[in-house]
């Protein structure tokens, strides 16, 4: 089977399109890139052909290079992974230098055919890694197509000659937003970026493309690079504008990576050092700085859980095998916060919402905030007026429960009061239709107590929104004790409709990411309580990669919230409750009117306009540090054993029931040390002895807590792994 095909035409164009039978997407494999080798080099070799048009057979051109090759070319590269892959980048390299120099005489640099690359639409990582390679590039004028190079959003950096290129093309200061932030623009801007050459209407994208072929002269086909004198845009290194630039993105890199993610050190020491040698010398450091990233575990565990598990989860992994069960119409209950951003999400992906609260004018207030979010996209050129008027006339406010008729999917985001929600659970069962499925937002009482009140008890799920729901990527879809799988089912296609990435977990209490963000909240506050400095506590958790230190987290998610949880939590849990000595410091902010964010106070100072300053001194008179700090490590081994015990706890209680989606839950749930792919594959990483070791001496020292559960205790006498264990189990 081909990925590309060859053709030429009367005038002497070759053209390679490629087009990958059965996928909606081009992606490269080893075998692709191969094919696409021996074009070039028929196409090159063929006296009749004046020049090259690389395209795709496709509206996109390529969405990159088939991640999961990656992770297997490390696999098959036998004992010596490094030279396996540092090989397979080699090939890749010669590859598309043979495009760049186009049988040209190296001295003369005469004498080469012209290689145009013709983008129809998005072109992603080697998407545009082939073009920056070829002569010209030249994209239709379609705005939904993307451009750029995301591969640092997986852990890895563009190592197939896209950071050697763009850093050399638009400068190490022009190239970074693309290189270190993963940028993505649509045509028009990458070509104002400098990234691609010319924007064309679609329909004229490969008469032009040919047109520039035939009229191209032997200076069109050398890179700046190539050319004699060649000077880095912005300057290299050592020239003084280059040398402000590299010491400021060393800096930048450092205080943005916290040191954690390798591949963006990694790229940027390719750059640097590159940009001090000749461009073939600088490919090969390139190559030696990418197979330093794909070894390093941290990278392949992001690319497990932030890609390919990830999709796999979003395209139903874990789906049951019912008709598809995709929603037509949705009612949201309850138009504060919550359903206002339900409503706003389904709206905005094609959904009738009707939007019920329980006085017109709260139900108007939660369709005005879809107003408010699609006023901002337009501000941003993101989102036109008739897109607006689209997306508001999807959405009818209400108060009247009959409007919920003919609804196949009802989510409820009422007050979080089982009395409020059995109500209206009621009140919108009688209206909807009987095969209508029912889901509460709630996020902490249990889905099976709730079902109750439900008449149709295997039709009522729990779908689980983190807030702000515009933003947060992850939705937790729970089972109660009756749920049948069509409820799954529907939850699942509405995630999809949404483009959020769903997680399935049983029923019990605070379900999966709530569970485990608590322990690490009160990990943080206990060890203030101790005597920790604060400092001390917010910064480890930051150095372990995690986005917010549990300090912070409180103050965002509010004091009053964590005092009502304790309570609720203390009196499901009589004698069992664990977390006195936590409460003490909870309910003394509570009570000095500290509440976090929305108080302007909390653990951290707050000014006028509600920017967080620094740690609030207070608290250091009331919880006095001691003159005796701990180390660092120990302090980062509480906080990250404190989630990731609670992770594992969760799979043996049978709550989570796939390792992936406690790995991408956590991430995208909660931003969980996204470097390390997830608290299983942290674990993972530390390896199960060292973990119980470890467990064994927070356990002695901190309380019981910090036991090894059962099922790593066994991993760490077999020797096993969470995903080997996984593995063959699904073998
Ligand atoms: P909110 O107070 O902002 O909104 C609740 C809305 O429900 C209000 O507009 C209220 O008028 C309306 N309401 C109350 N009783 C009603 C009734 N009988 N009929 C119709 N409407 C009624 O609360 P929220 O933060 O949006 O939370 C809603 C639900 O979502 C709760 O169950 C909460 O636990 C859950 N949740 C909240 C968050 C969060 O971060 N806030 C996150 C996940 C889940």
């Amino acid at each position: 089977m081909s990925d590309f095909h060859y053709s030429t035409d009367a005038d002497g164009i070759a053209t390679i399109s490629w087009d990958i039978a059965g996928k909606s997407m081009n992606v490269l494999s080893m075998e692709g890139l191969a094919e696409l080798e021996a074009h070039i080099d028929t196409a090159l070799g063929d006296g009749a052909v004046k020049g090259v048009i690389i395209t795709s057979g496709k509206p996109d051109f390529a969405g990159g290079m088939d991640l999961n090759v990656i992770a297997k070319m490390k696999d098959m590269a036998g004992d010596q992974p490094e030279k396996g892959l540092f090989d397979g980048i080699m090939s890749m390299h010669r590859c598309l230098r043979k495009i760049e120099r186009a049988g040209m005489d190296p001295k003369t640099l005469k004498g080469g055919k012209p290689v145009v690359a013709a983008l129809p639409g998005t072109a992603l990582g080697i998407g545009l890694e082939i073009p920056l390679a070829c002569h010209r590039i030249i994209a239709a004028d379609n705005p939904k197509a993307k451009i750029g190079l995301p591969e640092i959003m997986v852990g890895i950096f563009p190592g197939a000659g896209g950071t050697t290129r763009l850093s050399r093309k638009l400068g190490a200061m022009g190239a970074a937003p693309f290189l270190l932030e993963g940028k993505l623009s649509e045509p028009k801007k990458a070509k104002s970026a400098g990234i691609i050459d010319e924007v064309v209407p679609g329909a004229e994208l490969l008469a032009r493309a040919k047109e520039w072929v035939l009229g191209a002269k032997d200076a069109d086909l050398v890179k700046p690079w190539d050319a004699k004198g060649y000077k880095m845009p912005g300057g290299a290194p050592y020239h003084p504008a280059g040398f402000m630039t590299f010491v400021g993105a060393s800096a930048m890199i450092n205080g943005k990576t916290q040191g954690v993610y390798p591949a963006a050190k990694a790229l940027l020491s390719a750059v640097y050092e590159g940009a001090m040698v000749p461009f073939d010398v600088a490919l090969k450091i390139e190559a030696r700085w990418f197979v330093n990233v794909l070894m390093n575990p941290s990278s392949s565990a992001m690319i497990r859980s932030l890609f390919i598990n990830k999709e796999a989860l979003e395209k139903g992994a874990n789906r049951p095998e019912v008709a598809d069960e995709r929603v037509r119409k949705l009612g949201v209950l309850g138009a504060g916060m919550m359903g206002a951003g339900i409503a706003y999400v389904a709206a905005n992906a094609g959904i009738e919402v009707v939007l019920i609260d329980a006085d017109q004018a709260a139900a108007e207030r939660g369709k005005g905030y879809s107003e408010g979010l699609l006023d901002k996209g337009m501000k941003r050129g993101k989102v036109t007026e008739a897109k607006k008027a689209e997306v508001l006339g999807r959405i009818t406010p209400t108060t009247d429960y009959a409007a919920l008729s003919g609804c196949d999917l009802v989510v409820e985001a009422v007050f979080e009061d089982p009395k409020v929600k059995a109500e209206v659970t009621a009140k919108a069962e009688a209206a909807i239709p009987e095969t209508a499925i029912f889901a509460t937002n709630t996020s902490t009482l249990p889905i099976s107590d709730l079902a109750k009140a439900s008449s149709r008890p295997e039709q009522f799920i729990g779908i689980h929104f983190f807030s702000p729901v515009d933003k947060m990527l992850l939705v937790e879809i729970i089972r109660g004790r009756e749920t049948g799988d069509r409820a799954v089912a529907k939850a699942l296609d509405f995630v999809r409709q949404i483009r959020k990435t769903p997680i399935v977990v049983n029923d019990a209490r605070f379900f999966y990411a709530n569970r485990c963000i608590i322990p690490y909240i009160n990990e943080g506050m206990r060890m203030v309580r101790e005597g920790v400095a604060p400092a001390l506590v917010e910064n480890a958790a930051k150095l372990m990669g995690m986005p917010l230190g549990p300090l912070q987290l409180v103050d965002e998610t509010s004091l009053d919230l964590g005092a009502k949880i304790a309570k609720a939590t203390r009196a499901a849990m009589g004698e069992a409750y664990a977390d006195g000595d936590v409460d003490e410091v909870v309910f003394w902010m509570v009570e000095e009117g500290r509440l976090g964010r929305k108080t302007k106070a909390g653990f951290y100072a707050y000014d006028e306009a509600g920017k967080r300053q620094g740690l609030w001194t207070g608290l250091g008179e009331k919880f006095a540090p001691a003159s005796d700090q701990p180390d660092l490590i120990e302090v980062q081994h509480r906080l990250m054993f404190a989630q990731a015990l609670e992770a594992v706890r969760a799979l043996e209680e049978g709550v989570l029931t796939d390792i992936r989606e406690g790995d991408v839950g956590a991430i995208l749930g909660w931003g969980f040390a996204p470097w390390s792919g997830g608290p299983f594959s942290w674990l993972d990483m530390l390896g199960a002895p060292f973990a119980v070791a470890v467990c064994e001496d927070l356990e002695a020292r901190f309380g019981t807590r910090f036991k090894a559960p059962a099922l790593l205790q066994e991993m760490a006498q077999s020797g096993r792994s969470f995903y080997a264990s996984r593995a063959s189990m699904a073998a």
